[in-house]
């Protein structure tokens, strides 16, 4: 009850993934865009897939998606994750999968396409994590 909630460890970040963890550390949920064809990609790697451009951008993404998968690993065990946590892929709205834990919900109650929406949380080294909750269906913006 009394003990301190441990953070989760630092992002692992690359010259490919630097913009995401920055934008994270500002609450800003953003995807690499293409900046010659403009397609997304998730995770960012350096070379679009559909004209081989090297060129990408950040593009802010609305945080709001659907449950399209999800489980509880059991093992093994990961430093900084205490007890069960659900593994979740999120349809996200702009049309790209995001894999992330799906938060305050118990296993049991995710149903496929469930509205999920982002949030972020701290970790070590000053970095934000995003991770996603359920949302009201109704919710807009
Ligand atoms: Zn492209």
């Amino acid at each position: 009850m009394a003990s301190e909630k441990k953070l989760r460890p630092a992002p692992w970040v690359t010259r490919d993934s630097e913009f995401f963890w920055s934008a994270a550390k500002e609450d800003r949920f953003v995807a690499q865009a293409c900046s010659d064809c403009g397609e997304l990609r998730s995770p960012p790697r350096p070379m679009c897939p559909q004209c081989h451009s090297v060129a990408s951008e950040a593009r802010a993404l609305s945080g709001r998606g659907t449950v399209y998968s999800w489980v509880i690993p059991r093992y093994p065990p990961i430093p900084g994750f205490e007890g069960t946590y659900i593994v979740a892929v999120i349809d996200l709205e702009e049309g790209i999968r995001f894999v992330s834990n799906l938060c305050g919900i118990e296993y049991e109650a995710v149903t496929p396409d469930m509205p999920v929406e982002v949030f972020f949380e701290d970790t070590e080294g000053g970095y934000r994590i995003p991770l996603f909750r359920p949302r009201a269906a109704s919710s807009g913006a």
